[in-house]
């Protein structure tokens, strides 16, 4: 096999599987929101919308304006919640008819101030309610403050977010959760004299907490691929592939070193290959001296010494290859990105949302 260059490649069809996935695991009328943060967790947040509003996705979310705003410039009409909005963004927020998540008084107030010195009487928010991550966040007791300074505006939806909805160690305390947000919501809706909708499940809460659906749920890693568990991996299919090419082989000799600081020292006759990624791209040097590797012709090839900024050197020694050979670091059949991140006990959100910009995507659809 050969390639060119380092690419991702985005695998739509896999997107839809795990699209399709998820709803068979929710009610025909409960409503998805696709979390598309950080490039849609190292995709291409305007690519991956662009997919998901053709399957009729009801709401995207992002953690920062500047996400929204992104996707809105590239045409995605559908409904967008910016999760953690800053005290500045609430004219942009209106200018590109994102819907802020309200977590504080703090924003809250400057919310309010903004649609008065905009004229609208009413917009679309959300309330997020803090149940135990401790993150952001009302707090139940803020409820009566909360109401009083809404006056007559109404969210659209209160939520709240799970700390440990993966970890089957941590049910009470996910169960506990859920119940103080169904008793923050039972009264905030009895002082309204309304209800309203809700959410507060991830992709983890789908899968292990799905009695809990409430009117929506919010769904990132699964939609790409990863449901922290390896008994979904039949299931959902990762979407990204990351894939190099041998740039050149090497043959060191006893003794002598490679890369960096002398990072590995060979102590037999030893044939390198250089591959064109590094830590700019987002491979961590945490990965170098022989915990990370990566998968040519068959077989896997240990990282050798220090990864540097923009290549890293492997040990293919045994392996038969060639200058101009695929290298897959990471893909949906042999080797998962949850597989390398846990080569340095981190998680698959965390490798994903690393790969650079500089990395071509590539679109297979
Ligand atoms: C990132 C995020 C999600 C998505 O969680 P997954 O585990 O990727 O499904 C949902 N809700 C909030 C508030 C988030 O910040």
């Amino acid at each position: 096999m050969t390639a060119q260059q380092t690419q991702i490649e985005i695998n739509l069809p896999n997107l839809r599987n795990n699209l399709n996935f998820l709803r068979s695991k929710l009610n025909s009328k409960t409503m998805i929101m696709a979390v598309v943060k950080a490039l849609s967790y190292g995709a291409d947040s305007k690519i991956i919308s662009k997919e998901l509003e053709l399957q009729n996705i009801d709401y995207l979310a992002v953690a920062y304006l500047d996400e929204g705003i992104e996707l809105r410039e590239s045409g995605i009409m559908t409904p967008i919640l910016v999760l953690h909005p800053q005290l500045n963004d609430f004219n942009k927020i209106f200018k590109y008819e994102l819907e802020p998540s309200i977590y504080s008084f703090r924003i809250l107030k400057e919310f309010t101030t903004s649609l008065v010195r905009h004229s609208k009487n009413n917009y679309p928010f959300q309330i997020k309610f803090n149940t135990g991550l401790n993150r952001l966040g009302f707090a139940q007791n803020d409820i009566s403050d909360l109401i009083f300074l809404l006056k007559n505006l109404r969210p659209t939806f209160l939520f709240s977010h799970l700390g440990a909805s993966e970890d089957s160690q941590q049910t009470s305390f996910t169960l506990d959760q859920i119940k103080k947000f169904n008793q923050i919501s039972t009264v905030f809706e009895d002082k309204i004299g309304s209800t309203i909708k809700k959410h507060i499940l991830n992709t983890s809460g789908i899968l292990n907490y799905a009695e809990y659906q409430f009117d929506m749920v919010r769904c990132g890693i699964g939609l790409y691929g990863f449901g922290n568990d390896s008994k979904y991996t039949d299931f959902l299919r990762p979407i990204l592939s990351l894939k190099t090419v041998i740039s050149q082989i090497n043959k060191i000799k006893k003794g002598e070193s490679i890369g960096y600081n002398k990072g590995f020292v060979a102590s037999k006759p030893t044939k390198s290959a250089t591959l064109p990624i590094g830590h700019a791209d987002g491979i961590s040097r945490l990965y170098g001296k022989g915990k990370g590797k990566v998968f040519i012709n068959g077989a896997f090839a240990k990282i050798l010494g220090n990864v540097c900024m923009d290549m890293l050197m492997v040990d293919v020694t045994d392996i038969k290859c060639k200058e101009g050979d695929q290298v897959i670091i990471f893909d949906d059949t042999n080797f998962s990105a949850q597989e390398f991140a846990s080569s340095i006990e981190t998680i698959s959100y965390e490798i994903l949302t690393a790969l650079s910009t500089r990395i071509k995507r590539i679109v297979i659809s």
